[in-house]
């Protein structure tokens, strides 16, 4: 098998050895040293202020996005969410579940966000920016300065779920002012589902300790406290935190966030140069390295996801809902390489002989 899908990716051996491994005990001084280690590789790699702190919460990367709106957004605020496909709803559901008022700049499947659309918003007080950095449903890589600069004119809090776009891309939290960056185990980071990562600027920090939770497990106030002795306030998913122990200092030996990104940039830029000349258009202009969203001009999307699947042991992602049939996607993250990347485009050239692309 081949996974081309966006998560949960391929981990390197070494990843996955540790998951064969018996998982140790936490309350222990050796444990709290590696979430020590994983707090810093975090805030290295996410370019965030020196008085940052990183919360690792067990859960989905949609544990972060909520835990994002309960703790730093209060009813008091008024959030602006840009909203252009699933991941974008996700945030506008969360936030009306929890009562923040918000306001949705809606954007067409593949659409990037322009000065335009902020000019149309109405003239109020938005006190908090809420954003997918890639809205990977349909592939779209937001132009986050464009954001960075308007959260900085209005004195905005910056949230960003850069939950596909972490390691992907390069987000420099403290240059474009983020408050809330998120991510979870399972996308560039590579190991298998269960963590979800939060930094969080110092300005996100006090709002959380002024900040009261009705949710016991989603309060992050002890979460920081005990992160202070390196340890969480319940059992964490132990072994995905060692896993990613041993994949961020691999990643720092490697070169760190800039050799990450620019191996995932030469899969996805090799993957798109191979597809000129086949019956695909790529979806969208607005691009991350980190997936490709691929419009099939002769047949349908989720049919090649099943044919490669059941026929070439080649998984790629298939969209839900709308555009199920109109677009799949090719991840570029997690342990690939060039010849994988060989083993797919051979697989669609077949396909296209055999009449099914
Ligand atoms: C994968 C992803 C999530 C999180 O999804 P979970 O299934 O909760 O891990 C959130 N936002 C974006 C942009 C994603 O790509």
């Amino acid at each position: 098998m081949i996974n081309f899908t966006v998560g949960p990716v391929q981990s390197t051996e070494e990843v996955r050895k540790i998951g064969a491994e018996n998982v140790p005990y936490f309350r222990t001084q050796e444990f709290s040293e590696i979430m020590f280690e994983n707090e810093r590789l975090m805030k290295k790699f996410a370019f965030a202020e020196e008085n940052a702190k990183v919360v690792f919460l067990t859960g989905s990367g949609t544990a972060s996005m909520e835990a994002a709106v309960m703790n730093v957004l209060t009813k008091n605020d008024k959030a602006l969410i840009i909203n252009g496909g699933s991941f974008g709803q996700r945030f506008v559901n969360i936030c009306k579940i929890h009562k923040i008022p918000y306001y949705e700049i809606k954007l067409e499947a593949g659409q990037n966000i322009t000065q335009k659309e902020l000019e149309e918003i109405p003239n109020e007080d938005f006190s908090a920016l809420l954003v997918n950095a890639n809205e990977t449903s349909t592939g779209v890589h937001y132009d986050l300065q464009l954001l960075s600069d308007f959260c900085k004119e209005h004195s905005m809090t910056f949230i960003v779920d850069a939950i596909s776009s972490f390691l992907a891309d390069i987000i420099d939290m403290k240059t474009m002012g983020i408050d809330v960056l998120m991510t979870g185990s399972q996308k560039a980071l590579a190991c298998p589902p269960g963590i979800s990562v939060m930094v969080l600027s110092e300005k996100a920090v006090n709002k959380i300790y002024a900040n009261e939770v009705e949710s016991l497990y989603f309060d992050l106030k002890p979460a920081l406290e005990d992160a202070k002795r390196g340890q969480t306030p319940f059992t964490p998913a132990v072994g995905i935190l060692l896993q990613i122990n041993a994949r961020l200092k691999a990643i720092d030996e490697a070169g760190g966030v800039e050799a990450e990104h620019r191996k995932i940039a030469a899969l996805a830029d090799d993957f798109r140069n191979k597809i000129k000349g086949m019956p695909f258009e790529i979806f969208t202009e607005a691009l991350s390295p980190a997936v490709t969203p691929v419009r099939p001009t002769s047949a349908k999307a989720y049919d090649i996801f099943l044919t490669l699947k059941d026929e070439y042991g080649i998984w790629i992602c298939p969209n839900g809902g709308e555009l199920s049939d109109i677009v799949f996607r090719v991840g570029h993250i997690g342990d690939l390489t060039i010849e994988d990347n060989d083993k797919l485009i051979e697989a669609l050239q077949d396909m296209q002989k055999r009449g099914l692309v």
